[in-house]
C-alpha cells in the first residue's frame, strides 16, 4: 500500500518470504494524530509463530558458522540502509506512532547505532583459558550463540527497541523473530525489507504481527526458542516470566520505570532545567526513562520551578509532521485517560497545576489526544503520579530539605530503571550515584541512553542489559571444556 509518497510492505516476514495470515485476517494500523487508517497487517497466531520459529531454527546452523566479521558486515549494511532511508523510515514512524518528525529522524539514527555497535562488538566475543587443577588438563571457556531468540517490543520506540535486541542477538550468531507492538508494526516490517536488501539470509530475521497472547504462548511453548527479550510494561513482563518458567527459557526484561529527578541546592539550575526538559518531554513523556517525580531542594525550588515552567511554555504542541512540533499526540485514548486521571487524582490530593493540565486542540481533523505540557506543585507519594508511570507530559514537583530525604524519596518505588540528579559537588555526585537504587543514573545528564552503555533496570524494572559490551552476555552461553591431555 502507499502512504503519501512511498509504498510500504504490510505483510509478515517468515523464512525470507512475505506472507499474510493463514486464516485469521488482518488488523488496522492508524495514525494516532488523526485516527486515519494507515495500513492493515496480518493478525497472526500460533501457527504462523511456529513457522517463524522453525524458519529461524533452520537458519541458525549456517548463521552461527559464519565469522563475526561476516555477520558484522551484514549488520553494518543494514545500519547503512537505515540511514540511507532515514527520511522514509522517520515518516513511517511518525505516521504510526505520532512522535514529532525530528524525534523520528533521531530514533532512526539511534536504532542504526545499535546495529553498527553490535557489528563491531561481535568481533570481541573472546573466550578464556583457566589454569587447571591437574598437570594433564586444560580448561577452555567458549562463548557460543544460544539459538532462536524471540523479541517482543513496545510502541514507544518502534525501531530502536528492535535493533537494540536484533544487533547483538545476530552478532552473537543467533537467529531472530520479533513481534512488534500492535500500534507500530510498520517500522518493524520496514526493517525486515531492508534486512533482505542488506543480504541477511532467509530466516535469520522473521517478523510476525498479531495476537500477543497466542504469539507469546507459542514462543514459550516451542523448544527451539532459547531466549526471549521483552521490552514493555512490568505487568506483561510478569506474565511472560511465569510462562518462561515452564520451559526454563532465558529472559531479558526491560520493563517500566518511574524515574526520580533530584535538583540539589548547588545545582546549575539552567542545566537542570535543560536536563529536565530532555528527560521529561522526549516522545511526549512516553519513555520508560522519563523523569516522573521531581524532588527539588527547598532553597532552589522556586527558581527551578519557574525556569521549568518558562521552558515548558515554549514547547510547541502539534501533529508530528509539523516540523516545529515538540509535543505530539499521546498514543491512544487509554493513554489520554491515564494522564488525565493522574492529574485529577493529584489535584484531589492537594496538588496545584502551575501550567497546563488539559487537552489542547491542534486544529480541525486531529484527534483529541494532545495533552499540554503540565507542571504540578505539591507532589506526594499518596498520589498515583507519585507511585506509577504517567507516560505523558506531566512534571510533578516536591521540595526536600536534606540529601538523605531526597535519596529516600527517590528510592521509595518498586521500580528501578533510570534516576537523574543535578549537583556541582563531586563528592555528593559519587555518594548519590551510589545510593540510588536504579540501573541507570544521569548525573548532570538528562539523556543517558546510548548504544555504548548498558541500559537496564533493577527491582520491578526488570533484569538484563541492552547496549555496551554487557549486552553480549545476554545472547551467548558459556561453555566450559575440560580437556584431558592423556599421557605425554
Ligand atoms: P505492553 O503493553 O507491555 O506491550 C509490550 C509488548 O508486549 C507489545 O508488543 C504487546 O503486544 C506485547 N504483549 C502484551 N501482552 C502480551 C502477552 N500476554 N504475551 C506476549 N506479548 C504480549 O507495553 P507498551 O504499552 O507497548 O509499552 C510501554 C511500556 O514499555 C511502559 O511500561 C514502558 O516503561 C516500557 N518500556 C520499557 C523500556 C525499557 O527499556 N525498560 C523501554 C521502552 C518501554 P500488543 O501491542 O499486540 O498488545
Amino acid at each position: 500500500m502507499n502512504t503519501n509518497d512511498f509504498r510500504i510492505e504490510s505483510r509478515n516476514l517468515i523464512g525470507g518470504q512475505w506472507v499474510g495470515a493463514a486464516d485469521s485476517g488482518a488488523f488496522p494500523v492508524t495514525d494516532p494524530a488523526t485516527d486515519r487508517l494507515v495500513a492493515h497487517v496480518p493478525l497472526c497466531g500460533a501457527a504462523e509463530t511456529r513457522q517463524a520459529i522453525e524458519a529461524a531454527q533452520a537458519a541458525w546452523p549456517d548463521w552461527r558458522s559464519r565469522t563475526a566479521a561476516e555477520r558484522g558486515d551484514l549488520l553494518r549494511a543494514l545500519a547503512d540502509l537505515m540511514m540511507r532511508d532515514r527520511p522514509r523510515l522517520a515518516h513511517l514512524m511518525t505516521l504510526e506512532q505520532g512522535k514529532p518528525i525530528s524525534e523520528s529522524r533521531g530514533e532512526i539514527a539511534y536504532a542504526a547505532s545499535f546495529l553498527s555497535w553490535a557489528a563491531e562488538e561481535g568481533k570481541r566475543l573472546y573466550g578464556e583459558t583457566i589454569p587447571a587443577g591437574h598437570r594433564d588438563k586444560r580448561i577452555l571457556i567458549l562463548r557460543q550463540s544460544i539459538g532462536v531468540v524471540a523479541a517482543i517490543t513496545p510502541w514507544n520506540f518502534p525501531s530502536a527497541m528492535i535493533t537494540r535486541k536484533l544487533g547483538p542477538a545476530l552478532a552473537c550468531g543467533n537467529t531472530f523473530i520479533v513481534k512488534p507492538a500492535e500500534q507500530t508494526p510498520l517500522s518493524a516490517i520496514a526493517l525486515g525489507e531492508l534486512a533482505l536488501e542488506a543480504g541477511l539470509p532467509p530466516g535469520v530475521i522473521n517478523i510476525i504481527t498479531g495476537d500477543p497472547r497466542a504469539i507469546g504462548a507459542e514462543i514459550f511453548r516451542h523448544d527451539a526458542v532459547r531466549k526471549v527479550s521483552f521490552t514493555g510494561s512490568t505487568e506483561v513482563g510478569k506474565v511472560l516470566m511465569r510462562q518462561a518458567a515452564d520451559h526454563v527459557v532465558r529472559l531479558s526484561l526491560e520493563l517500566g520505570g518511574h524515574a526520580p529527578f533530584i535538583v540539589f541546592e548547588d545545582a546549575d539550575i539552567d542545566a537542570a532545567v535543560a536536563g529536565a526538559m530532555a528527560s521529561k518531554f522526549r516522545n511526549t513523556g512516553q519513555t520508560c526513562v522519563c523523569a516522573n517525580r521531581f524532588f527539588v531542594h527547598e532553597s532552589v525550588y522556586e527558581k527551578f520551578a519557574a525556569g521549568l515552567a518558562r521552558a515548558m511554555a515554549s514547547l510547541r504542541v502539534g501533529a508530528g509532521f509539523d516540523e516545529n512540533a515538540q509535543i505530539g499526540p499521546l498514543i491512544d485514548d487509554d493513554a489520554v485517560a491515564k494522564v488525565q486521571s493522574h492529574v485529577r487524582d493529584a489535584l484531589d490530593r492537594g496538588a496545584k497545576v502551575r501550567t497546563g493540565g488539559n487537552l489542547v486542540s491542534v486544529g480541525a481533523g486531529f484527534a483529541n489526544r494532545f495533552f499540554s505540557p503540565t507542571l504540578i506543585d505539591g507532589l506526594n507519594a499518596d498520589m498515583r503520579i507519585g507511585r506509577e508511570e504517567t507516560f505523558g507530559p506531566v512534571a510533578p514537583l516536591r521540595a526536600f530539605t536534606s540529601d538523605d530525604e531526597a535519596i529516600a524519596l527517590a528510592n521509595d518505588s518498586p521500580y528501578g530503571l533510570a534516576a537523574y540528579f543535578y549537583t556541582r559537588d563531586a563528592s555528593r555526585l559519587m555518594r548519590v550515584a551510589e545510593a540510588l537504587e536504579y540501573g541507570i543514573v544521569g548525573a548532570n545528564d538528562g539523556l543517558p541512553s546510548t548504544a555504548q552503555a548498558p541500559f537496564g533496570g533493577v527491582k520491578q524494572s526488570g533484569f538484563g542489559r541492552e547496549g555496551g559490551r554487557h549486552v553480549m552476555h545476554e545472547y551467548t552461553s558459556v561453555k566450559y571444556v575440560s580437556w584431558g591431555l592423556g599421557p605425554a
